[in-house]
C-alpha cells in the first residue's frame, strides 16, 4: 500500500505514529480509541480486543484494527503499562461537528510504566520510579525520579553495584541511551525483573544537553545548590530523565524542584539477595507484600506514609545522629499516647497529598483532586498545632517545615462546589456567588422555568386546549405537545405558526419560532456558562499548580509524621524496646523476637531468645540442630532487629544494644530457595563469594544452610572453609545456621567462634521443639533419633546406624577435624572416596560375614550353620 492510496485520516494516523513508533498509538475516533496495523495485532492479544479490519473489501491488504470505547481508557492504559509498554494517547482537538474537513488530532500525553500520575494506574502503597543509567569511562551514573511525587535522586555506581541499587529503587521503567544497547550491563539488566527498558536518543544523555535540561527544569545555572557536582556522570542520567518527562507529559513539571544526591555511605548496604532473603518488602517465594517485614510493621494510615516506610526499610541509616533523631521522635510519640492517637486520626483523614500535588504540578488535577487537596489542607493547622513545643528535634523540624498553604485552600474552597462532578466541561463545578458573570448566565438559564410557564399559559389560551404542555427532550429541545384527542376536540385551534416536529403515540409535538428563539438563548447561556466554568477552573488549577512545590513539601512532612507515628504505634502494640546504638561491633539482645512470626502468632506463643555477639561473646555463632527447630527464625530475627534499629524503629526485644552495622548480608542455601532457573549452587557460591569480598569488620552476616546445594562432602568442606575465612580474615559478626553437625568441631580451634543449638524435649515418645537457643553443638545422632520417633521401622534404623559407622570409618574423621596435635593442615582431603554413590562403596554383607570367620576355630557344626546363614544372606 503506498501513501497516496491512504485516506487523509490514515495519513494523519501514519504521521502521528511515526513520531514514536514504539508506543501503542491510541487514536481517538468519535467515542472510540482505535489502533491499526501491528499496534492492533499487539493490542488484540494483550488487551483481549477483537481484531477487525477497517476496509473489508481490500482482502489481504486490509489494515487490522482494534479499539475500545473511550470511557475504558484508564483500565486499558493500566494493562498496557503493566505489560511494560507505552501508549500515546491521541485526542480529537476539535469537535467533529464543527470541524472543516479532517478533524485535528494530536498526542496529548504518553503514558509509560515509569511516568504514571493517575490514581487509577498507581498502587497507592508503592513508589513508582523512572530510572536512567548512563555509562562513560567504565563508570555508571544512575538517576531516578518519581513523577507522581516529584522525588528526584541521583548517584554514581560501580558496575557491580548497579543491579543492587536498581533492585532497591525498583523502577517501573529504565531509560538507556541508544549507544549503550550492546553494553554488557544492559544485557545484565535485561535478565533482571526491574521494569521495562526504554531506549532513548543519545543526545539526551550528552553532558551539555543534560545539564541544560536540568538548569531549565530547576531554573538554576548550576546544580551546586543541591550538593551535586555538575560534571558528575549521574547528571547525564538525570538530564535524560527530565527530557523524557517533558516529552511524555507535555506539561509543566512544576512540582519537580530539587535533586537529592543519594549517598550510599549514609545507608546500611543491603544487596538484592539480602533484601530478598530477609523478605523485607516482599516474600521470597511468592513476591507478595503480605508476610514481609514491611507488612507487619506497617501501621501507617496514609499511602504516602506507607511508601516512605517501604523506602526506609530498604535503605536503613548508618549515622548514629540521624537514627537517634528518628528514635527520639518515635519515643516521644510512644509515651504521648494521646498525641499519637490525635495525629493518627488527623492523618487518616488526609488524602495522598504528595500525589495530589504532583497531579497539580503536571496540570492534570481534576476538580475532585482540588477538593481533596483543600480538605487535606484544612487538616494542616490542627496537625501543626499538635506538633508545637515538642521535645524531640525531629518533631519540631516537621512542625516548622509544615506549610499550611492557607490561600490555596481558601481559593479552592471559594471556587469549587463541595462535591464536583467528574466531567470538567459540563458545568456544575463552580460555586454560586464566585463569579458575577457566571451567576448571571446561570440565572438566564434557570429563569427559564417561569418563562416556560408563562409561554405555556399563553398557548393554552391561544389554542383553547387546557392540557397543552411544553416539554423538553435532548433531541428536539423544547416542544409543545398536544394529544390527538384534544387536537380533534371541538373548539381546538392549532395556530398556523405551529410547526409539526414529531408524532408520538397519542400526540403531536410542535415548535414555534418564539420557542426556538428562547431555546437558543437558554442553550447559549448554558454553553457559555459551562465554558466560563471551565475557564475559571483552569485558572484556579494553574494558580494552585504554581504552588506545587509547597504542597509537595507539606506532603513530605505528613509522610514522615505518619511513619514516625506508625512506628510508635507498632512499638506500643507489640511491646518493642528502644535499641541502644553503639560504635563497638557488638550485638546484644535480650528476649529478642522475630518481628513477623511474633506478629502472626498468638501473643505469647513465640519463644524469645537472647543473642550475644561481640568481643566477649564470640563474633561467630554456629547454630546446629534438626529441621524445624527454629534455626532460620533465630538468625533472621537478628538481621531484622538490626534493620529495624537502623531505620529508627524500636525493636522486638526486652533490651537491645547494637553496634552500628555498615553492611548486612543474608544468604540462604540453595535448597531453601527452590525454583530459580540457573544452577542454584552456582548462585549460592557467587553470592557467598560476594560476602567474602565485601564484608567489613562492622558487617553482619547471616548464613542459612550455605553449602547445601552440592554433595554433602563438598558442602561441608565449603561451609567449613567459608566459616574459617570469616573468622580469620573478616572478623565480622556472623550467624551460621547449618545442619552440618561437623561444623561444631570448629569451636575447638577458633577462639571467636561459639556453638549453639536448639533445645528439644522428648515427652511420651514425641519430640517437642522448644525453639530455645542454648550453647553447645547439637546431638549428633539426632537425625536417626528423630527418624525413630517418627516411626521408621527398627531394622531400617539399625541399618542406618551401620551405614553411619561405616561412613565414618571409611572416610576417617571428618575432613578438617582437629587432629590431636592442633588445627588441621589446610590441605583438605578430597577425591575418590567423596564422590560416587555412597552405597556402591558399602561392602556386601556376605563378604563382611566371611571376613569375620576364623576357619581354624570352626567346629563342623558351626561350619554347617555358617553355610546355612550365608545361604540365607545370599537370598
Ligand atoms: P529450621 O531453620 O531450624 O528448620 P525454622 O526457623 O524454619 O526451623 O522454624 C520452623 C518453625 O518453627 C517456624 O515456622 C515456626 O513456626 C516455629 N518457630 C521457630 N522459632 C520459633 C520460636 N522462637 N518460637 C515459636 N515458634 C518458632
Ligand atoms: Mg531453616
Amino acid at each position: 500500500m503506498n501513501d497516496t492510496s491512504l485516506t487523509p485520516m490514515m495519513q494523519q494516523y501514519r504521521e502521528l505514529k511515526a513520531r514514536d513508533p514504539d508506543a501503542l498509538l491510541l487514536f481517538r475516533m468519535g467515542d472510540f480509541y482505535e489502533m491499526f496495523g501491528e499496534d492492533a495485532e499487539r493490542a488484540a492479544s494483550l488487551l483481549g480486543l477483537a481484531l477487525t479490519t477497517r476496509d473489508k473489501d481490500k482482502g489481504a491488504d486490509a489494515v487490522p484494527m482494534a479499539g475500545f470505547p473511550h470511557p475504558a481508557l484508564e483500565s486499558y492504559l493500566a494493562k498496557i503499562v503493566q505489560a511494560g509498554l507505552r501508549a500515546a494517547v491521541c485526542e480529537q482537538l476539535e469537535d467533529p461537528r464543527f470541524a472543516k474537513g479532517l478533524v485535528k488530532r494530536d498526542v496529548v500525553r504518553v503514558v509509560t510504566p515509569g511516568t504514571l500520575t493517575d490514581e487509577e494506574l498507581l498502587d497507592p502503597k508503592t513508589s513508582n520510579y523512572l530510572a536512567a543509567v548512563v555509562e562513560a569511562g567504565g563508570k555508571l551514573g544512575l538517576a531516578w525520579v518519581e513523577l507522581s511525587t516529584g522525588r528526584f535522586s541521583l548517584t554514581g555506581v560501580l558496575r557491580t553495584e548497579l543491579i543492587d541499587e536498581l533492585a532497591r529503587i525498583n523502577p517501573a521503567e529504565v531509560l538507556i541511551s541508544e549507544l549503550s544497547l550492546d553494553a554488557p550491563w544492559v544485557r545484565l539488566l535485561r535478565g533482571q525483573p526491574i521494569g521495562a527498558i526504554t531506549v532513548r536518543p543519545s543526545w539526551d544523555f550528552q553532558p551539555d544537553q543534560a545539564r541544560q535540561t536540568l538548569y531549565q527544569q530547576f531554573r538554576t545555572t548550576t546544580l551546586a545548590g543541591f550538593g551535586v557536582d555538575d560534571r558528575n556522570l549521574e547528571v547525564q542520567a538525570a538530564g535524560a530523565l527530565a527530557a523524557y518527562l517533558r516529552e511524555t507529559q507535555k506539561s509543566a513539571l512544576g512540582h519537580i524542584t530539587r535533586l537529592v544526591p543519594y549517598r550510599r555511605a549514609e545507608t546500611l548496604a543491603l544487596d538484592e539477595m539480602t533484601r530478598r532473603s530477609l523478605e523485607l518488602v516482599r516474600t521470597l517465594r511468592e513476591g507478595k507484600r503480605d508476610g514481609s517485614l514491611l507488612s507487619v510493621v506497617d501501621r501507617t494510615v496514609t499511602p504516602m506514609g506507607a511508601r516512605l516506610l517501604a523506602e526506609w526499610l530498604t535503605a536503613p541509616l548508618t549515622s548514629p545522629a540521624a537514627i537517634a533523631e528518628r528514635l527520639d521522635a518515635v519515643d516521644e510519640l510512644l509515651t504521648q499516647s494521646i498525641l499519637r492517637g490525635d495525629l493518627r486520626t488527623m492523618l487518616s483523614q488526609s488524602y495522598d497529598l504528595e500525589r495530589l500535588a504532583a497531579r497539580v504540578g503536571t496540570g492534570r488535577a481534576t476538580p475532585r483532586d482540588l477538593v481533596a487537596l483543600a480538605r487535606t489542607l484544612a487538616l494542616l493547622p490542627k496537625v501543626k498545632a499538635r506538633l508545637t513545643a515538642r521535645v524531640s528535634q525531629r518533631l519540631n523540624q516537621l512542625e516548622a517545615a509544615l506549610e499550611l498553604c492557607p490561600e490555596i485552600r481558601a481559593e479552592i474552597e471559594a471556587a469549587l462546589v463541595d462535591d464536583p462532578p467528574l466531567a470538567i466541561k459540563e458545568g456544575g463545578l463552580i460555586r454560586d456567588g464566585y463569579h458575577p458573570e457566571l451567576d448571571e448566565l446561570r440565572s438566564h438559564a434557570h429563569s427559564g422555568k417561569s418563562w416556560i410557564a408563562k409561554f405555556q399559559a399563553e398557548q393554552v389560551r391561544k389554542t383553547g386546549i387546557p392540557s397543552l404542555k411544553v416539554g423538553y427532550n435532548k433531541v428536539f429541545g423544547y416542544y409543545i405537545e398536544i394529544t390527538h384527542a384534544q387536537a380533534n376536540a371541538r373548539g381546538a385551534n392549532i395556530p398556523k405558526d405551529y410547526i409539526r416536529k414529531q408524532t408520538v403515540k397519542n400526540a403531536e409535538r410542535y415548535i414555534t419560532p418564539e420557542l426556538k428563539e428562547y431555546e437558543e438563548k437558554v442553550t447559549q447561556a448554558e454553553a457559555r456558562a459551562h465554558e466560563l466554568e471551565y475557564e475559571l477552573y483552569c485558572t484556579l488549577r494553574d494558580r494552585v499548580s504554581a504552588e506545587a512545590p509547597r504542597l509537595i513539601q507539606a506532603g513530605a512532612v505528613l509522610a514522615q509524621l505518619d511513619v514516625l507515628t506508625a512506628l510508635a504505634e507498632l512499638a506500643a502494640r507489640h511491646s518493642y524496646c528502644r535499641p541502644e546504638l553503639v560504635a563497638e561491633p557488638i550485638f546484644e539482645v535480650e528476649a529478642g523476637r522475630h518481628p513477623v512470626l511474633d506478629a502472626l502468632m498468638s501473643p505469647g506463643d513465640f519463644v524469645p531468645n537472647d543473642v550475644r555477639l561481640g568481643p566477649d561473646g564470640g563474633t561467630i555463632l554456629v547454630i546446629t540442630g534438626p529441621n524445624m527447630a527454629g534455626k532460620s527464625t533465630y538468625i533472621r530475627q537478628v538481621a531484622l532487629i538490626a534493620v529495624l534499629a537502623q531505620i529508627g524503629s524500636f525493636v522486638p526485644a526486652r533490651r537491645a544494644r547494637i553496634g552500628m552495622v555498615d553492611r548486612l548480608f543474608a544468604r540462604v542455601g540453595a535448597t531453601d530457595e527452590l525454583s530459580r532457573g540457573q544452577s542454584t549452587f552456582m548462585v549460592e557460591m557467587t553470592e557467598t563469594a560476594n560476602i567474602l569480598h565485601n564484608a567489613t569488620p562492622r558487617s553482619l552476616v547471616i548464613l542459612d544452610e550455605i553449602g547445601r546445594g552440592t554433595s554433602t562432602f563438598d558442602g561441608i568442606s565449603l561451609a567449613w572453609a567459608i566459616t574459617e575465612h570469616i573468622h580469620d580474615a573478616l572478623g565480622c559478626r556472623t550467624l551460621f545456621a547449618t545442619h552440618y553437625h561437623e561444623l561444631v568441631e570448629l569451636e575447638k580451634t577458633k577462639p571467636r567462634l561459639r556453638n549453639a543449638n536448639v533445645a528439644v524435649r522428648e515427652s511420651e515418645g514425641e519430640i517437642v521443639f522448644l525453639h530455645q537457643i542454648v550453647p553447645g553443638g547439637a546431638d549428633q545422632s539426632y537425625g536417626i533419633h528423630v527418624a525413630r520417633l517418627a516411626g521408621v521401622p527398627a531394622p531400617v534404623l539399625e541399618r542406618a546406624r551401620e551405614i553411619l559407622k561405616f561412613l565414618e570409618k571409611q572416610h576417617g574423621p571428618d575432613p578438617g577435624l582437629p587432629a590431636p596435635a592442633g588445627p588441621i593442615p589446610r590441605k583438605v582431603k578430597t577425591g575418590r572416596a567423596l564422590t560416587g554413590s555412597l552405597f556402591a562403596a558399602l561392602p556386601d554383607p556376605l563378604v563382611t560375614e566371611l571376613q569375620q570367620v576364623d576357619p581354624a576355630s570352626l567346629t563342623p557344626e558351626q561350619a554347617i550353620d555358617l553355610i546355612k546363614r550365608l545361604r540365607t544372606l545370599a537370598g
